[in-house]
């Protein structure tokens, strides 16, 4: 789950990290009255989505009068910010107004999971401001990384080491150290899955200050952050996934036209791949577990084909804790209880296979069947293919 930036600021500052002082505004008028109760004589008018790059995409402003701040903020209000991390653009319904700062350098720091080595990456440099992964292709060597093993922490000369890496004066590493550590405590403390301070300012006067913010969390561990849990905007994600969601599902959007609807995350990984060799594009990625019943079955469908691109859906059961027959008779319910507009194709094996083949059969309803994932993802492929040549031609 991601956050916005205003809200990664207010956490990070409950761990000591120095912010902008600022408030979020969810109408012009508001924001207007943010500048006057910030006082000073400019702000920064931020766009609240969950996406990075708002800079370069209009969405970072700065203004010297209120009414500077409140033009600014009803330029951004309502508006989709197109930026290089989301090009279907995301809705401003936030923004948020900060006292500005006196930049003399902006560095990169973050802290990210290294799942392959089982550690975490403190990563810095000393060139902050642009995206982390131009960075890492225009220029690799600007990039320290610091391993830090979760079972003893991220330690005082690691944290030292950093800021020396990154040019800091003598006078700053202390508070430097303290301040990466912090974040890496902030980052343990709240199942943070990613923290990214980009960029963290040197100001004139030789402090630091997190001039943006961006963290995301583990969902797993939601459950037992629920001050966390409760930052979650929903008109910032999309709303196949938060439908699904909400349904105990566990459903990824694609961009594809091809719904899927799987059980087991790694046969789902599998029938993705086989549809791309097959030459298609999956609309989703959507495991429907262990033991599905026929009305999970019968939401699952409702989540696919809530998705308006999705012009096939194929089923793929290789049941071992589930039933071929609760599947086929929620597919049965789902052309009962929805309007089934597009093709279905079923792959049914293992249990109860032969039960649930018969359930599809005596339904006589259109349904292909197939006995093979290739098999099955050959069927899709073809038709979505006549069913995008109806539709465009
Ligand atoms: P992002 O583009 O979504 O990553 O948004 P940022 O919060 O990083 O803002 C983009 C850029 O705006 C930063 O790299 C800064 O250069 C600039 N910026 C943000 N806040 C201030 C501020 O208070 N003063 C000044 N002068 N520039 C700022
Ligand atoms: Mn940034």
């Amino acid at each position: 789950m991601d956050i916005h930036e205003y809200q990664a600021k207010e956490l990070l500052a409950g761990y000591g990290i120095p912010v902008p002082r600022g408030g979020v505004a969810y109408s012009p008028e508001q924001a207007a009255y943010r500048c006057t109760a910030i006082g000073g004589s400019a702000w920064v008018v931020k766009a609240q989505i969950h996406s990075g790059g708002r800079g370069e995409a209009g969405g970072v402003k700065i203004c010297h009068s209120d009414h500077e701040v409140e033009d600014a903020a009803n330029g951004l209000f309502g508006k989709r910010l197109v930026t290089r991390q989301v090009p279907a653009g995301k809705c401003v319904y936030r923004v948020f107004v900060e006292e500005t700062v006196d930049i003399k350098q902006e560095l990169y720091f973050a802290i990210v999971l290294d799942r392959a080595a089982e550690t975490i990456s403190v990563i810095g440099s000393a060139q902050g401001g642009m995206e982390i992964e131009e960075l890492a292709e225009s220029d690799p060597d600007a990039l320290v990384r610091v391993t830090v093993e979760p079972a003893v922490g991220f330690l005082e000369f690691q944290a030292r080491e950093l800021a020396f890496a990154l040019g800091l004066a003598p006078s700053q590493i202390a508070k430097s150290s303290q301040l990466f550590r912090a974040a890496y405590r902030a980052f343990r403390d709240l199942d943070a899955a990613l923290l990214e301070i980009n960029p963290l300012a040197v100001t004139a006067e030789g402090d630091l200050v997190a001039l943006d913010a961006k963290m995301s969390f583990d969902d797993n561990a939601l459950f037992r952050r629920p001050d966390v849990a409760e930052l979650r905007d929903r008109s910032q994600e999309d709303p196949r996934e938060s439908h699904a969601a909400d349904r105990g599902l566990a459903y990824v959007g694609l961009d594809g036209d091809i719904g899927c609807m799987i059980n087991g995350a790694g046969l789902a990984m599998a029938t993705l791949d086989m549809i791309k060799i097959s030459g298609g594009e999956p609309a989703n990625f959507l495991d429907i577990g262990g033991g599905a019943s026929p009305e999970r079955v019968l939401k699952a469908f409702r989540a696919v084909l809530r998705d308006e691109k999705v012009k096939v859906l194929l089923v793929n059961i290789f049941a071992g804790i589930n039933r071929c027959d609760w599947v086929a008779q929620g597919i049965v319910d789902a052309f009962d209880q929805l309007d089934v507009a597009v093709p279905v194709v079923v792959r049914l094996a293992g249990t109860h296979v032969d039960e649930g083949q018969r359930i599809i059969r005596d339904s006589r309803l259109p349904i292909v069947t197939a006995d093979t994932l290739a098999e099955a993802a050959e069927q899709a492929v073809a038709s979505a293919a006549v069913a995008r040549r109806t539709t465009t031609g």
